[in-house]
């Protein structure tokens, strides 16, 4: 399913955080910028070069100054050099099903009668709304390594999530 903008929350988490894959052996190694200073300033220059992989120990390249301007915005993949990331919700998604399935199971044993229950609805759709606002962060998900950035806003070059562009990269396996 194809997101259009208006989906997309204006939230950065709050420590900004990274998984990339190891070109060796395919792990996603984690790391987190905990104490860096949200606008970067001169010290964009000092951000890490490389990741180690705590599974193989191979070195895991990550050009960040070249792909995080000194604001703290990120465009352009800094782990392959991809030049287009995909803007995506960064929500739990048991936790957005176990609250609409809660809510549901709810009003049907509630015994309202049918307008009260299609208030209840509405109010559903008003709460779904404020987690997009208030809950929902973004996170962005490079199209061809699928390396994960959160809490980096994202640069002119990231779009919302697109199928064909993501499908191109990752073609259905040959059967
Ligand atoms: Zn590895
Ligand atoms: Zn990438």
């Amino acid at each position: 399913m194809s997101e259009n903008a208006q989906t997309i929350p204006e939230r950065d988490h709050k420590t900004r955080s990274l998984a990339v894959p190891c070109p060796q052996c395919a792990h996603f190694e984690e790391f987190t910028l905990a104490d860096a200073p949200r606008d970067l300033g001169p010290s964009h220059n000092t951000l890490p070069t490389a990741l180690r992989c705590s599974q193989c120990d191979t070195s895991i390249p990550l050009a960040l100054a070249a792909h995080v301007d000194p604001s703290g915005v990120l465009d352009g993949c800094p782990a392959c050099e991809y030049h287009t990331l995909c803007i995506q919700k960064d929500m739990n998604p048991r936790f957005g099903v176990i609250l609409v399935t809660v809510t549901f199971g709810a009003l049907l044993f509630s015994g309202l009668p049918i307008p009260q229950m299609l208030m209840a609805l509405v109010g559903l759709a008003v709460l779904d709304f404020a987690l997009l606002r208030f809950v929902v962060r973004r996170l962005l998900i490079c199209y061809r390594c699928k390396a994960q950035f959160r809490g980096f806003p994202p640069g002119p070059h990231c779009r919302p999530f697109d199928l064909s562009t993501w499908e191109a990269h990752d073609p259905p396996a040959e059967a």
